[in-house]
């Protein structure tokens, strides 16, 4: 999956989420790759047709699916507690953020914690 270049953190470190839900409030594809949507589909009880119907869209460049989003431009997969209902299947491009990949000026709106490699999650 393409995913846009990052800053990676410093040497040793990693980045704990916090679990804030800000990257699943903000505006943007969650884009799915066929075997996630196989997996998604599974954990969700659903056949594939059924979750593709409910829950996403084709992205405007027809490249992937993506999980469609509510009014607010938050994933439709967040729950009102702030978890993700697909948590144990979630999106690789969510799995990756931010220590994958993230964009110019993401730790203004994300809360995740630096923190030691040897100190694990
Ligand atoms: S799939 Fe889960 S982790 Fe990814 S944006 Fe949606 S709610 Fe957040
Ligand atoms: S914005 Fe950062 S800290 Fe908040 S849920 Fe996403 S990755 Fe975790």
């Amino acid at each position: 999956m393409l995913l846009p270049p990052g800053e990676p953190p410093p040497p040793g470190f990693h980045y704990v989420c916090t679990r804030c839900g800000a990257c699943c409030q903000w505006e943007g594809y969650v884009r799915l790759s066929e075997e996630e949507v196989d997996a998604i589909a599974e954990f969700l009880g659903m056949t594939v047709e059924q979750f593709v119907a409910r829950y996403t869209t084709v992205t405007a460049d027809r490249r992937s699916l993506t999980l469609i989003e509510r009014g607010d431009g938050a994933c439709i997969m967040l729950t009102g507690e702030n978890r993700c209902r697909i948590n144990p299947v979630k999106p690789y491009q969510c799995q990756a953020f931010p220590n994958i990949w993230n964009f110019p000026g993401w730790q203004e709106e994300c809360q995740a914690k630096l923190a030691p490699d040897d100190e694990g999650e």
